[in-house]
Parts: structure tokens; sequence; C-alpha cells
């Protein structure tokens, strides 16, 4: 069943929980969030950004779905990420998306504001929910970037939701896209998130939150990778976040590591190999186990 996002979250918010949002462009990336989330009956969002828009065609990606959401008891969300361009959020809400992030992050406040309530607007009339940001998130995502973390003002995001509309709020508290995050640990400001959670009563969305699993950066580059010292968020930092507001958390870059630790061994292991299943049903596996830590870390396992 495919549902908004707005109900995807009511019962998190509530409950103190946090469910996944995971980017997909292929229907390996689909079967491992679906069967992780049917073996911790967690419910589970499914994203997919411009960029893999872009690259798959959005009738693909939605069959995709749809077909996932027909054959599992999961609830699912379909969301687009960072929603930036009104033709390509226009077509989602026809295509059959239940919920739409419009990313204002880069505009300035009034700008941000004038256009997320247009979203509202368009996406509500047809049951579909919207998530808006503010604040900017560093580092660099897909065919998102910024250089630097403006934090998220509590009395602004306060009136944001109030001029918008909106039914999740992304906010910038530390974190930072991609698998270079952090030349040191991360500190998020836990502090801000609770005040913005007291303002808005929103559900509040975490982006840039990848744990970057050593053991995953080390199996990649033992068999050629050249990740450095890619770093990412503690789980201890996740927990306290979610506890004290975050409902949702996006997941890419954890899932891109885990299909090219996966890849890369097979390639380099087996040599032979030129039947792509041999090549993609390991990482389809590796993929699953990720989305598995991740619902048990957000605590949404049993929530489905
Ligand atoms: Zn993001």
């Amino acid at each position: 069943m495919i549902i908004s996002l707005k109900r995807m979250l009511a019962q998190a918010n509530k409950k103190n929980y946090a469910v996944g949002a995971y980017n997909i462009n292929n229907m390996e990336f689909v079967q491992a969030v679906v069967s992780a989330s049917e073996k911790m009956n967690s419910p589970a969002i499914i994203s997919t950004t411009e960029g893999a828009i872009r690259y798959a065609g959005m009738p693909y990606l939605k069959t995709l779905v749809y077909t996932a959401a027909a054959h599992t008891k999961i609830p699912i969300t379909f969301h687009l990420d960072h929603g930036r361009d009104f033709t390509v959020i226009k077509q989602a809400i026809k295509a059959g998306y239940s919920s739409i992030m419009y990313d204002g992050s880069h505009l300035p406040f009034k700008e941000n504001v004038r256009n997320t309530a247009k979203v509202v607007r368009w996406a509500h009339k047809k049951g579909v929910s919207v998530e808006g940001e503010l604040g900017t998130i560093g580092g660099a995502e897909d065919l998102v970037s910024s250089r630097e973390i403006i934090y998220t003002d509590p009395d602004t995001a306060k009136e944001f939701v109030e001029k918008t509309g909106v039914d999740a709020l992304a906010i910038a508290i530390g974190t930072s896209h991609g698998a270079y995050k952090f030349s040191s640990t991360p500190t998020l400001d836990i502090a801000r998130l609770k005040t913005i959670k007291k303002l808005t009563k929103l559900p509040l969305v975490l982006h840039g939150a990848s744990e970057v699993p050593q053991y995953l950066v080390r199996q990649a580059n033992r068999y050629g990778a050249t990740l450095g010292k890619a770093r990412g968020v503690p789980d201890a930092q996740i927990r306290q976040a979610v506890k004290h507001g975050i409902n949702k958390v996006n997941e890419d870059t954890d899932l891109r590591l885990a299909f090219l630790a996966s890849t890369r061994k097979t390639l380099v292991k087996q040599p032979s190999v030129f039947d792509p299943r041999k090549i993609l049903g390991p990482a389809r596996d590796y993929v699953q186990k990720i989305v598995e830590d991740r619902i048990k870390l957000l605590g949404s396992k049993g929530k489905a």
C-alpha cells in the first residue's frame, strides 16, 4: 500500500521513532529495501531524486515502486527527494508520488516560503504530502550541493511551517551530505533540534546522516576503490536525534557504499564472471543488510 508521508510519520512523531527514506535508482535497490522492511516488519519511504528520474525515467521508477507496494503488506511512501524543478514536481504529483520534498533551502527565506507554499497547494489537492527544507545541509548529493552548513533557526522554522503548511521539515543541525562529511567526529546540535520540535511539533527530517560503515569503506578500498577517509555520523548521535524529534532519516550514501563494496569484491575475486545477476545479486544482499541495520537504529522495527 502506498501512503502519504503525513500518514507515515504521524505515528513516528507520537512514538518517537524515525522511518528511513531510501534513495533508489533501479530494481535491485527497491527489492533490497522492501525485503529488509518485510524482515523487520518496518514501514519504508522509497525516494527518488531528480537525478534518479533523469537516469531511469519516472515511468520506470513508478512501476518499480508500485509493483513493490502491490506485493508487500508493509506501508510504503513514494517520495521525491530534493525536488527543485516545478515541472518535475508537477509530473511527480500527477504520476502518483505520495510525497514531495520541495528544496528551497538555497533561496532567500521569502522566496523559499512562496515556492514551498505553492507546492503545498498543488500537492495537498491530491492528498500528497510535502517536506520543506530550512537551513543548509552541507556537502554534495546527486544534483544538490552546498559548501557550508547554515543551522536552522528555531523561530524562523516556526514561521516557515505556519506560512507554508508543510507536513514535514528538513532541518540543518550539523549533518552533511555524501561520504566525506567531516574531518572529525561531528556533534549534532540536539538543543536546537529540541527547540525546533517544541515550536513546530512537526515530523522533522535529517539529511546527510549516513553512518559510512568503515567495514564497507575498507572492503571497497581493498578491492581497488580510492575512498580515502570517508566518515559519517556515529549511531549514538542518530539515536539522540531520533529521541528528540527526528522522524525521517534519508539514506543514500550507505546503500551506495554497500553496493560498491560488494560489486568490487565480486569483480576482483571472480574475474571470469560475466552474468550481471552474479554481480548484482550479492550487491542486493549487501544493500538489504544495511537497510536492516538502519531500521534497527531508527526504531521503526515492528512498526509496519
Ligand atoms: Zn538530502
